[in-house]
This record gives structure tokens, C-alpha cells and sequence, in this order.
């Protein structure tokens, strides 16, 4: 006890010193991977570390980890802190349960079933539905799959798979979709790629073509996944035309919404997964764009007896008490799951469904903000869309790589870059729902001064053309 409560004054301490150090340096000094066992002590030996030694340690770890909650970082599909999911985060890692019973988790529970409750009833589904908090957007997708697989050939369940089930999917898609089918026993050479249309959107005609061929060929359509905010451009999907096609074919519709699921809180952007409502399961990250800790993703599921189907087991040792809504591990993949429900319940709470609408249409706004700013500057070459906070371009068409890597190298700002069909390009992502329009323009403004300051960059690296 007096252990713990000294490493909480120590964990408040070091708080203190990450929050400074991202205050003064952003970005942190990158260490070659190459040199990283020679230039912090990592290694595990037979002795214990001594306190001060520890301490300043742990400092030093700190200092060096990339920093993905300031300002300066747009590399990837999070960023940010909401303190009151952090402050739920914690207490979390305090109680400690496992979710897989009512004996165990107790209001936890109601907690998880509360966020999944007010989120079917955000898209539309009904009384059946119900969901669970995957591990994370890849197993939320592999969650669906196997949904979608059992739905179409119960056998398989006992037998293993016998017929050749088909999936369909964007090329856009997520990749997790690859190793999934791998995963499920499908097998990768089953999944159809579906062309996409000039902004990144699957195109429903194809869809339908390529299922009635596989139907001619004797195969089985099985798992339809659209995607809501693709991976690179933040494309939508047209839900609504796919699931007049899954619901003529009797094929499973999963909506991937893992990084732009999130639009479902405002009223101003959820008409970009209209349709929703028609898919059998839906899955979104909060810790994408609604900016709590990883992870915390939620899939739903329109009728619950599909999780039931799929991830039951029946378990004397470990279901000794209540019912079956109140033992959360009769709908999961693990045995015992990480409380990732609390954070999410503590942000929502304090900042009520209003607060949620608010964190998303800010990231839009900032979108919007990046997406004036190149079309008004000769300057940037524009790859992205509208309605996207994937804000993708070039500038004075320098190799996308090339700008990102010294960017980053040089501790100005962290951005990645992504490709759509021929074009390459640098992917500005504006989640940090903690950033103001002066961010992105400061974003701009350091990106435009590196490059004067190294012209080399430009010299050598040209794209050609
Ligand atoms: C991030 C992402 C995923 C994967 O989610 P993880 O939580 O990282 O596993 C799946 N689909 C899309 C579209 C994503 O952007």
C-alpha cells in the first residue's frame, strides 16, 4: 500500500514532466532504431533497478517516446487526449476486472451495455441489437466475418468450411480484411476486390456484377464490408446502394467504420453512413475519432443471436451467477477482457452526446481549414475530397516520402504518407479534436519553412512528373 501510493506521487511527477517536455518539444528527438539498446539502458538483469536511478529512467524513456497528443503530430488515425476518458482509463487500470461476468465486473457491466445500448439507438437499429468491445478495429472486422460465415453455412461451426464462401470488399479497404479471411478459414483468394470509384468509394454496380458472376460460378456470397472512412482518402462508402444489393443476395453487411464510424454523433455528418441501419453489424473506434486511449472499439450487431451463434460457449467455471445480459464474455472473442468501456462511459458522461457531436465536427472543421488553405496556395497539389479529415496533398511537388522523412527526422512535425491509384502524396489527418484552426495553419507554416531552409529537398527529390 505505501508502495502504491509513493508510485502514484511518482506517476503525478512524471505527468508533469511528459506535459512540459510536449510543451517545449513536440516532437521528440527521434533515436536511430539502430542505436536505440546503446542509448537508453532497456535491459531486464537480475538485480533490481534503485530508486532515483528508476526514476530518472523512466524520465528518460518518456522523454524519447513519440508524442502523439501534441499538436504537431498528424501521422495517424488518433491523436489527442480527452482528459475525463483518461481519468476513466486510469481508474480502470485501478479497479482492474475482467469483463466477462456480472461476479467480476459488477456496474461495469451496465457501463458497457449503456454505451452499446445509446449507440444502436444513434444508427437506427432495433430491439435486437446488441454488441461487444473488441480488442480493436481489426477484430471488430474479424467479429463481423465470422457473423457474416455462421449466418451463411451454420455447419461450417463444426465442420470447418466445405463450400467456397465469398467476400467482397473495396480495394480501399482496411487490410485487416485480408488477414481476417485468412484467419476465418475463407482464405485470401476469396475476397473480391471491388473497384472504387474517382474518390475512393466502392461502386455498387460492380458490386452486383462480380456477386452474379460468382453465383454463375457456384460459389457463395457470403460478407459484404464497407468501409466508413477509408483508410487513406476517408471515403464513404455508399451504404444505402450496397445494402439494396446484400438484401437481394442475402449477403452479411459490415460497415467498417473503425476511423469515420464516429460521424454517427453529428447531425451534420452521419447522412455519410446513411443506410446504416439496413447492415448487420457496425463497428466504430473511439479511440479514432473520438480521442480516448487506445483501444476502444465497438462493434454492434442489428440481431444479437448472431454473437450468441458465433462466440458462445457454455462455461461452468466461469458462469456461476446472473443472466445472460449480464455476462458480457457469452459475446466475446477473449476470456477475460480488458475493462475498455469505462474511458468511453467517463468522456461521454461528462461531455454528453452534445460534447461527442462537438469532438467530431471540430475535426471537420480543421479539415476544412487544411483544405481552404491549399486551394487558395499554388504552391499544393490537392489528392483529397470534402466531407474527409484524411486532408491529403503535395507540395511544390516534392517526393511525398522524401518531405515526411526529413520532417520527422528533423523533429518538425510528424505526418505520414498514403497513395490512391497512381498519385502519392503526404496525409495531413485532422483527429486532434484538442487542436485549433491556428494548429493547422502552424502546421503549414513549419512544413513551408523547412523546405526554404533545406533546398536541397526540392533540388534533388523533384516527382517526376
Ligand atoms: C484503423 C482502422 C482499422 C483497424 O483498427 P485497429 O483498432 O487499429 O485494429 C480498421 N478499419 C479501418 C477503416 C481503420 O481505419
Amino acid at each position: 500500500m505505501a508502495d502504491l501510493k509513493s508510485d502514484l506521487i511518482l506517476f503525478n511527477e512524471l505527468v508533469e514532466v511528459l506535459i512540459n517536455e510536449e510543451a517545449e518539444n513536440p516532437v521528440a528527438e527521434r533515436i536511430e532504431s539502430n542505436a536505440l539498446y546503446n542509448t537508453i539502458d532497456l535491459s531486464l538483469n537480475k538485480s533490481g533497478m534503485i530508486d532515483d536511478a528508476f526514476k530518472s529512467l523512466l524520465r528518460e524513456v518518456l522523454i524519447s517516446t513519440p508524442k502523439t497528443a501534441t499538436n504537431l503530430f498528424f501521422n495517424q488515425l488518433f491523436g489527442g487526449r480527452q482528459s475525463k476518458a483518461i481519468l476513466g482509463d486510469l481508474l480502470a487500470v485501478m479497479l482492474n476486472n475482467s469483463m466477462y461476468t456480472y461476479k467480476v465486473a459488477g456496474p461495469q457491466v451496465g457501463i458497457e451495455q449503456e454505451i452499446i445500448r445509446q449507440s444502436c439507438n444513434l444508427i437506427g437499429y432495433g430491439a435486437k441489437s446488441n454488441g461487444t468491445f473488441p480488442t480493436g478495429g481489426s477484430m471488430s472486422n474479424y467479429m463481423g466475418l465470422i457473423m457474416g460465415r455462421d449466418a451463411k453455412d451454420p455447419a461450417c461451426r463444426l465442420n470447418g468450411m466445405t463450400k467456397p464462401l465469398i467476400i467482397y470488399t473495396s480495394k480501399e479497404c482496411h487490410y485487416s480484411n485480408d488477414k481476417n479471411a485468412s484467419f476465418a478459414g475463407i482464405g485470401r483468394n476469396n475476397i473480391r476486390y471491388i473497384k472504387v470509384d474517382t474518390k475512393g468509394r466502392m461502386i455498387p454496380e460492380d458490386l452486383e456484377e462480380q456477386i452474379l458472376k460468382d453465383i454463375e460460378n457456384g460459389d457463395i456470397p457470403t460478407y459484404v464490408n464497407a468501409t466508413a472512412g477509408t483508410t487513406v482518402l476517408g471515403a464513404f462508402d455508399p451504404i444505402d446502394k450496397i445494402a439494396d444489393i446484400t438484401e437481394k443476395y442475402k449477403i452479411w453487411l459490415h460497415v467498417d467504420g473503425a476511423y469515420c464510424g464516429s460521424v454517427i454523433f453529428s447531425d451534420q455528418y452521419k447522412h455519410l453512413v446513411k443506410g446504416v441501419e439496413r447492415s448487420n453489424s457496425f463497428s466504430y473506434n473511439a479511440h479514432k475519432m473520438l480521442g480516448t486511449p487506445l483501444t476502444c472499439s465497438i462493434i454492434l450487431v442489428n440481431d444479437k443471436k448472431h454473437l450468441y451463434n458465433s462466440f458462445s460457449n457454455d462455461a461452468d467455471y466461469l458462469y456461476q451467477t446472473d443472466g445472460d445480459d449480464f455476462n458480457l464474455g457469452k459475446t466475446s472473442f477473449q476470456c477475460g477482457r480488458r475493462n475498455d468501456a469505462l474511458k468511453f462511459w467517463t468522456l461521454w458522461k461528462s461531455v454528453g452526446t452534445n460534447g461527442l457531436k462537438e469532438i467530431v465536427e471540430q475535426q471537420f472543421e480543421l479539415a476544412e481549414v487544411a483544405l481552404a488553405y491549399i486551394r487558395s496556395n499554388p504552391d499544393y497539389t490537392l489528392y483529397s475530397f470534402n466531407d474527409s479529415i484524411s486532408v491529403c496533398f503535395n507540395y511544390k511537388n516534392i517526393d511525398p516520402k522524401t518531405l515526411c522523412t526529413a520532417l520527422y527526422k528533423n523533429q518538425i512535425t510528424v505526418v505520414g504518407f498514403g497513395s490512391f491509384q497512381e498519385d502519392t502524396f503526404i496525409r495531413l489527418v485532422t483527429i486532434n479534436a484538442n487542436n485549433e484552426k491556428e494548429d493547422i495553419l502552424n502546421f503549414f507554416a513549419v512544413l513551408e519553412d523547412f523546405v526554404e531552409k533545406t533546398p536541397n529537398l526540392a533540388k534533388q527529390e523533384v516527382l517526376s512528373v
